[in-house]
């Protein structure tokens, strides 16, 4: 069976949130060897302007552009979980799901939305980002946790660092120099939300954002995030 784990699980609210967030350093960490995995809550349905576009059919679109950044990244697997977009909730049944796949792939980092950002933020990203904090502590971690996992064979898992994208406090740089293109060609994939006359323009206003998240570093391009290293 492949990838028996990863070294990275990037957990995404919807489709392009991770492109977003992480794209530069996912395809950073893919050129340096290392494995990365998607998971991906819901499958953004809701996530248009159009009425002539239906829920179902959006989902279809929006998957398929993910596979195709997935693709572009190099990232090794995508994983849809379809939650209803705009639904998600804290319940144990969606922590139980996340924690499976933390224990099932074993990652040294684990990277979400950071669920801290106040006033103005959607919903599901602040539920990933509160549920994936807690799976990974402690309930990955704790053997009594889950009984009924540690049965099938899912033992507990220390995952070493959560780094939160969207961060109001950004405590890391991650230099993306290198693989900025990568990063506007995956969200180039995303057609259904980003629009080919907005292209140019997203681009530009990524590359300044960078610029400025990177201001203080000796490189030149970054994505920020708020990094958590796990030492207990
Ligand atoms: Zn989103």
């Amino acid at each position: 069976m492949r990838n028996e784990r990863a070294d990275i699980l990037v957990i995404s609210p919807h489709p392009d949130d991770a492109e977003f967030g992480v794209a530069g350093t996912v395809a950073k960490w893919v050129k340096e060897g290392k494995s990365v995995i998607y998971v991906i809550c819901t499958s953004g349905e809701k996530g248009i302007d159009d009425i002539n576009i239906k829920p179902e059919e959006l989902a279809k679109i929006r998957e398929k552009e993910q596979l195709e950044a997935a693709r572009v990244l190099g990232v090794s697997e995508v994983i849809f979980l379809r939650y209803p977009d705009q639904e998600l909730e804290d319940t144990p049944e969606f922590r139980k799901e996340i924690v499976t796949l933390i224990r099932k792939y074993k990652p040294e980092i684990v990277v979400t939305s950071d669920p801290y950002r106040r006033y103005i933020w959607h919903r599901d990203h602040r539920i990933v980002g509160r549920v994936v904090l807690d799976a990974v502590f402690p309930y990955a971690r704790d053997i009594w946790s889950y009984p009924d996992l540690l049965k099938k064979g899912l033992k507990p898992h220390k995952v070493k660092e959560v780094w939160l994208w969207a961060s109001e406090n950004i405590n890391y740089r991650s230099d993306i120099t290198e693989t900025f293109d990568l990063k506007v060609r995956a969200l180039r994939c995303h057609k259904s939300q980003i629009k080919e006359s907005f292209s140019v323009e997203m681009e530009k206003w990524l590359c300044k954002r960078a610029k400025t998240i990177a201001q203080y570093e000796k490189f030149e391009l970054a994505e920020g995030f708020h990094r958590i290293e796990i030492w207990w």
